[in-house]
């Protein structure tokens, strides 16, 4: 093919939106795009527990710039490990942890790893979801037929929960793989509740379904770590339980971003965790994930693992964390319920109680792209055209204005 004869692609709807929320120069302009946390002055906010780590770091005489091994810095796998599944005896279901490119980077590992070697039929991706994990099956897994699972149930604007267990029991055959957002579902805000968790591990196990779950906001859910781990504890516990020789799933995994947790966005730090079942040996799987990580990147960057690592194992610095998080979530439900005072205090907008009862970064509005596209033009007010709104982008001072700009536009 002649390069000169290369279509050009459409931009990232999200990296577009936050190009072009940049370039306009109204005073009242307001970003609810990008899934990053700002601050109560919209600005980015560096977490003071970050801030103590760097200085933590930069007192250390030895610290280099070497290369790490393939895998990642030992020190950070293991309290992240920890993090997500609690600290528990490995020895029945073994765990590989290999340190990534952020989410992103474990979400691709995962799928070039499960593609080559589990060979599953299908990846089921659910309706709606992160744009990129389509895009990630479709470059790392091209042989994998990728399906949807229904999730949102837009009349009521829940959980699709019937709709997403009744097409896995029709349609998901052995080995397939299924991702699930760990907690705080990107765009709608909407989890199962845990006894839906229940039913769907249940499902998984007699079906034996691969569950990989994709873990961007452990603690920004609720702003309790173990909280926002239970959906991937309890698949543990119940796909493989200690002592058990019952016929299950062959393993799982999680993609662990540290992007949203820790405000670590550019350093790209993450983990990809495969949990293996029990008795499965664990060399010919973490080799050949090594293999792959050898091929793509080599290995993988230090400094944001390191400042991880620093926090978790340094328990002034963990109790600063979790402080962190309690700032980000709580500021975050705070918006979450302004926005829905100052909406309703129009007349006839009827209920917006949906804006409360999500959780994490985003909102699912319920705007047409119609009032999305007449949001940004004429208030200044950038969203994605699917309705999906970044809370984080509203403070005291805007969420008036952004409130009865959307009574103007769906008047
Ligand atoms: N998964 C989900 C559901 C996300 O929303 C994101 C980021 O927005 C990611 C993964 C990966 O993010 P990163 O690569 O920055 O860690």
């Amino acid at each position: 093919m002649r390069l000169a004869d290369i279509p050009e692609v459409p931009r990232d709807e999200v990296f577009a939106l936050t190009a072009d929320f940049k370039a306009d120069d109204h005073p009242n302009k307001v970003s609810l795009g990008a899934g990053v946390y700002r601050d109560e002055n919209s600005q980015p906010w560096v977490l003071p527990s970050v801030k103590a780590a760097r200085e933590a770091l930069n007192k250390n005489r030895d610290w280099n710039h070497e290369y790490l091994p393939i895998h990642g810095l030992d020190d950070f796998l293991d309290v992240a490990r920890d993090l997500i599944l609690g600290r528990e005896d490995t020895s029945q279901s073994p765990v590989v942890s290999i340190q990534t490119i952020s989410g992103t980077g474990a979400n691709h590992l995962g799928a070039a790893f499960l593609a080559q070697r589990l060979k599953p039929r299908h990846v089921f991706i659910s309706s709606p979801t992160w744009g990129n994990h389509h895009l990630i099956w479709e470059f790392a897994a091209p042989d994998v037929v990728q399906k949807t699972y229904p999730y949102y149930h837009a009349p009521t604007r829940s959980l699709d929960f019937e709709g997403m267990m009744s097409t896995l029991e029709a349609e998901a055959v052995e080995d397939d793989v299924v991702i699930l957002h760990a907690c705080a579902h990107n765009p709608t805000g909407i989890d199962p509740t845990r006894e839906q968790w229940e039913a769907l591990a249940e499902l998984f196990k007699r079906k034996k379904l691969f569950a990989f779950f994709d873990s961007a906001y452990q603690g920004f859910a609720t702003g309790d770590v173990d909280a926002d781990a239970w959906a991937v504890r309890h698949f543990r516990h119940v796909l493989f339980p200690r002592d058990s020789t019952a016929e299950g799933p062959q393993g799982l995994c999680i993609a662990q971003s540290f992007s949203k947790n820790f405000g670590l966005y550019g350093e790209r730090v993450g983990a990809l965790h495969l949990v293996l079942a029990p008795g499965t040996p664990e060399p010919g799987p973490r080799t050949q994930l090594l293999r792959l990580v050898r091929g793509e990147i080599s290995n993988p960057p230090t400094f944001g693992g390191r400042i991880v690592q620093t926090i978790l194992s340094d328990p002034r610095l963990r109790a600063m964390w979790d402080r962190d998080l309690q700032t980000m979530s709580s500021r975050i439900k705070r918006m979450r319920s302004l926005l829905r005072q100052e909406i309703e205090k129009h007349p006839g907008v009827g209920d917006w109680s949906h804006l409360e009862s999500e959780i994490g970064m985003f909102t699912f509005t319920g705007l047409s792209p119609a009032h999305v596209l007449r949001l940004r033009k004429v208030h200044h007010i950038y969203l994605m055209m699917s309705g999906r709104a970044s809370i984080s982008g509203l403070n005291e001072k805007n969420v008036t204005y952004v409130a009865d700009a959307i009574f103007e536009v769906i008047k």
